[in-house]
């Protein structure tokens, strides 16, 4: 590896952080300050064995997330979320990438001080005394992202005592939420959307499986109130002018215009209220009248008769839920659609039973955007000296109509806390940089009365100090020292000491907390459901504004969130859910927009608004309404990083500093645009040949009826799953498989990113991705499928090594890199691959991937390669492996105590990340394994099966509550905006 760094410097490393991680856990804090090699120890290291660390990322997207750190030798390789939260284990993409963030070549290395253009290093003790000399009583700001626990009284402590002004700001927050949950219900706080307990779920424009509220937690939940073998399968309908990666997982599309999802609530809720009648209805129908369904069909351009339908089955369900809007719905009337879902769940009967509160999660309270815009004319206006950012970016964030940049450029003393040189930072004067969250001390408040603990899983890798610490290096510089502990550990820990059961030495119940990474308890029950207001009763709704014109939907991407995790090149190159494009920005738009343009994918469009302008690649989508264009927020950095600094184009440009009036957040929604074409093509990678399976049985749909008949008479042979085993060898007690319920798999692609970080996967970058050399083990396949009213529906399936009994890659490799293991792997030789790449020509599924290059990972990314897994050269192929690596480890454990594996012992990453269970993996030898029992069920296939190569991977159909054409087959027709990424792109997926 050419990175560099020397054997020198990388044992220093390791000595320094190894010693880190014993300081974290139970071993003595001093160890962490000396530099020892491994020849002494820390106390709970055992040198290359995996130690594990429960940890808590608070703001590594739109939840909060514990987890378990894995570390190796003092370096952390692995994260995996830890059970015993509403996570249940499971991380997204963007959570697993936090890895990437922690080693992030470019990481702020140490102190910085502005000269001129550019910025000089500087010593702590220097910029300590610099920025602690301008922090004025009422003239100083802390600008920082949401904080809960711990943390949170820790900064208003300290700015108490420092006389500071500090503001929490979340870029994508639920102000508007809040402020309708205050109106209807008199409470700001954010309900426990308990879609699993739901036989009908509607969604007004929320992407709760992707980006919004809690997607990890809420995308468990949906996958649970449609476990088909648990016979049932909740209808869900999905309302809005564009497909999410939510909306691909809808039964139905209610394709309403930009910004009128609420419109759509008040119709839905106004025939709820007259079906239902009762004490409800009667209490909400004066606010309702006005919005007849004939009405609001034609103002959102939806069909009366599918509202009143809808309306329907909502009034009919036993336990129906709503949604509401995330921030690509939200307009001028934001707080009005929050409010109109909420009317429609307390219409519904919703209200205490499927939408609970008292148990939802916490977020802590953030400023508006008006209170941010506010505070840019603020900082114009002479208002601080000061003003200090840790954990935001809002310089980016910000829409440039707001003009922030400019404010924070005229006050005196801007200083950046942060750990990457983005916008903000770049604009600052000083750079005291933090350590990165997994570097530092902290817990934070997941719902109330829980806690996850938060401890440093490795030693900082540069000269950076916890946050917290700086503020109180700096309140001591000021002589303003207003704590009593030594530094922000102890602070902490003498709060954790408070919640210690009297008679428990705090010794023993830090070591256990520590441990268990977790305080306190949630209640399961939540509070009695809250009454409605006379205010939200009577509430007299508006209608939003007609949009003239193409409406823009800006929203959240899937990958990178608002932009936050743009540097990391997993989620660059981590195909979205929707287009499958890598490493870009896109325009989204229908195909009878497109076509009197004579635009096609990939040629270059202009988007104008009243604010700015921007030019990126078009993606036509039949998933978007004709007069609407979407455009994913989270491009377009100045700043940042290598990965994302240049790249794509900022959604944000588009929008002016309107707000909603209500609750002051964001108008995203309800701005038009104008487009253009501009005449030539642009380059937009997308790393999906096909839209459809061609007819070819790869993706299979049944209808739900047709399912829960089929599963309800569905007998499992026993007999059948030994015979189906017979793939290995007859003496091994092991023939390794797994199942892939599409059914399930709503394809976020937290599986894709747990491979890339368990296996040492490369990422290729920009260029060899639009040549389809892409090297992801992994595959989650977008099959659209036609529906009989003219619709489609989509199915996700992950592709990956299939590990075939027959596999057509072992024979024709002259050298017998590609073999049978006895346990039924299709094992590939590294050192014996000669890169013929016969083996990838012939294997049907296209999921081997050939190492055109040696790909490099930069100090200090090389720190995160698991050592259990050999980096790959120049000429040699690869594939999945079912983390052999873990096979391996769970046999030896298992040899060492004189037993077999046992079924669940071994997860594989993908199996493990992924937050609604979709994958199992276990022995199909075993016919009581769940893999087993799952595989012979009455959902079953094989992709290709007429190719007899008898694979391992068992799919389950997906089910959908549309009418797919020929369902149970598979075929489908789908909108066709095929495109191939390029010349190798049709070959390798
Ligand atoms: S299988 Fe992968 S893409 Fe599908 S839901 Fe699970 S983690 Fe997401």
């Amino acid at each position: 590896m050419n990175n560099g760094t020397t054997r020198r410097d990388f044992l220093k490393v390791l000595g320094v952080a190894g010693a880190g991680a014993a300081a974290t856990s139970c071993g003595p804090p001093d160890v962490g300050d000396k530099l020892i090699p491994y020849l002494v120890p820390p106390e709970d290291v055992v040198p290359g064995t995996n130690v594990s660390y429960a940890t808590v990322l608070s703001s590594a997207g739109p939840e909060p997330l514990a987890l378990h750190a894995t570390a190796r030798d003092g370096r952390v390789i692995k994260l995996e979320g830890h059970p015993d939260f509403p996570n249940e284990g499971r991380l997204s993409a963007l959570a697993q990438s936090a890895l990437q963030d922690l080693y992030d070549p470019d990481r702020i290395a140490g102190p910085r001080r502005r000269e001129g253009d550019g910025f000089v290093d500087a010593a702590w003790d220097e910029g300590l005394q610099a920025v602690a000399s301008a922090l004025t009583p009422g003239r100083t700001l802390l600008l920082t992202g949401p904080m809960t626990g711990g943390p949170a009284e820790f900064v208003r402590s300290w700015a108490d005592a420092m006389g500071a002004e500090w503001i929490a700001w979340e870029p994508l927050g639920v102000e508007a939420l809040r402020t309708a949950h205050e109106i209807a219900f008199g409470t700001r706080e954010i309900p426990s959307f308990e879609i699993d307990r739901a036989d009908r779920i509607v969604s007004f424009g929320a992407d709760f499986l992707g980006t919004w509220l809690a997607p990890v937690e809420l995308a468990g939940r949906f996958s649970r109130a449609r476990d088909v073998e648990a016979g049932r399968h909740a209808k869900f309908t999905h309302v809005g002018p564009r497909l999410s990666l939510t909306g691909l997982n809808a039964d139905e599309w209610l394709a309403a215009r930009p910004g009128t999802e609420g419109l759509v609530a008040l119709a839905v809720a106004r025939e709820v209220a007259e079906r239902r009648g009762g004490g409800a209805a009667e209490r909400v129908r004066g606010a309702l009248a006005p919005f007849t369904t004939d009405a609001v069909a034609e103002r959102a351009g939806v069909s009366a008769d599918r509202i009143r339908s809808l309306a329907g089955e909502i009034a009919g369900a036993h336990a129906p839920i709503a949604l509401p809007p995330d921030v690509s719905g939200q307009g001028q009337a934001a707080t009005e659609a929050h409010l109109a879902v909420a009317l429609l769940n307390f219409v519904s009967g919703a209200i205490g039973t499927t939408v609970r509160f008292g148990s939802g999660p916490v977020r802590g309270e953030t400023a508006s955007f008006a209170e941010m815009r506010a505070l840019a004319d603020r900082m114009r206006a002479g208002a601080f000296d000061t003003v200090l950012v840790a954990g935001t970016n809002p310089v980016y964030a910000m829409p440039k109509a707001v003009g922030f940049g400019e404010a924070y450029a005229a006050v005196r003393t801007r200083v950046s806390l942060g750990t990457h040189l983005d916008e903000t930072a770049a604009a600052s004067t000083w750079i005291l940089p933090s350590s990165h969250e997994l570097e530092s001390w902290g817990d934070a408040e997941i719902r109330p009365g829980l806690r996850a603990i938060g401890q440093p899983v490795l030693r900082p890798l540069f000269d950076t100090r916890q946050r917290e610490d700086i503020l109180l290096g700096l309140s001591a510089a000021a002589g303003r020292g207003a704590f009593d502990a030594e530094d922000f550990r102890s602070w902490l820990e003498a709060r954790w000491r408070e919640a210690a059961p009297e008679g428990v030495p705090f010794a023993s119940f830090r070591h256990d907390l520590l441990a268990s990474g977790k305080l306190g308890g949630a209640s399961a029950d939540g509070e009695p459901a809250p009454a409605l207001t006379a205010a939200g009763a009577n509430y007299r709704f508006t209608l939003p504004p007609a949009l003239q014109g193409f409406g823009l939907v800006a929203y959240p991407s899937a990958q990178l969130f608002d932009g936050r995790g743009a540097n990391r090149s997993w989620l660059q190159e981590l195909p979205d859910p929707v287009t499958k494009a890598v490493w870009s920005s896109w325009v989204e738009l229908h195909p009878e927009t497109a076509e009197p343009l004579g635009l096609e994918t990939g040629d270059l469009v202009e988007v104008r608004s009243g604010a700015g302008s921007v030019t990126a690649p078009a993606y036509v989508y039949e998933g978007i309404r004709p007069d609407a264009i979407a455009i994913p927020l989270g491009q377009g950095h100045t700043e940042y990083g290598r990965h994302a600094r240049g790249r794509g184009v900022n959604a944000l440009d588009l929008l002016d500093a309107t707000v909603d009036g209500r609750s002051g957040a964001l108008a995203f929604a309800g701005v038009t645009v104008e487009i253009t074409a501009v005449g030539r093509k642009g380059r937009l990678p997308i790393m999906q040949g096909n839209d459809t399976d061609l007819g070819r049985e790869i993706a299979e749909t049944m209808q739900v009826d047709d399912a829960l008949a089929a599963i309800g008479g569905h007998h499992v042979d026993l007999r059948e799953i030994v015979e189906a085993a017979w793939d290995s060898d007859p003496n091994s007690p092991y023939r390794w498989g797994m199942t892939i319920d599409t059914n399930a798999c709503t394809g976020c692609g937290a599986c894709v990113v747990a491979c890339f970080a368990e296996n040492n996967i490369p990422t290729v970058g920009e260029d060899l991705c639009a040549q389809g050399r892409d090297m992801s083990w992994m595959q989650i396949m977008r099959y659209y499928e036609k529906t009989e009213d003219g619709g489609f529906v989509t199915v996700h399936t992950p592709v990956l090594c299939q590990h075939c009994g027959d596999a057509p890659c072992e024979p024709v490799c002259p050298v017998y890199a590609a073999y049978h293991n006895p346990e039924g792997l299709n094992a590939q030789v590294y050192n014996r691959c000669v890169g013929t790449r016969y083996c990838a020509n012939n294997c049907p599924y296209k999921v081997r991937r050939f190492n055109w290059f040696t790909y490099e990972w930069p100090y200090p990314l090389n720190l995160q390669l698991n050592p259990d897994v050999t980096v790959r050269q120049t000429g040699v192929m690869e594939k999945c492996t079912f983390c052999v690596q873990r096979i391996q480890k769970a046999k030896m454990d298992a040899k060492a105590e004189g037993r077999l594996v046992e079924d669940g012992e071994i997860q594989t990453a993908c199996m493990q990340s992924c937050p609604t269970q979709a994958i199992v993996f276990g022995n199909l030898k075993d016919p009581e394994s769940r893999v087993s029992r799952i595989a012979k069920g009455a959902r079953a296939y094989h992709m290709l099966d007429e190719l007899n190569t008898r694979p391992a991977i068992t799919y389950l159909a997906g089910v959908t509550h549309a009418k797919p054409v020929d369902a149970g087959h598979g075929h489908g027709g789908g909108h066709g905006t095929e495109h191939d990424a390029g010349e190798d792109a049709g070959a390798a997926h």
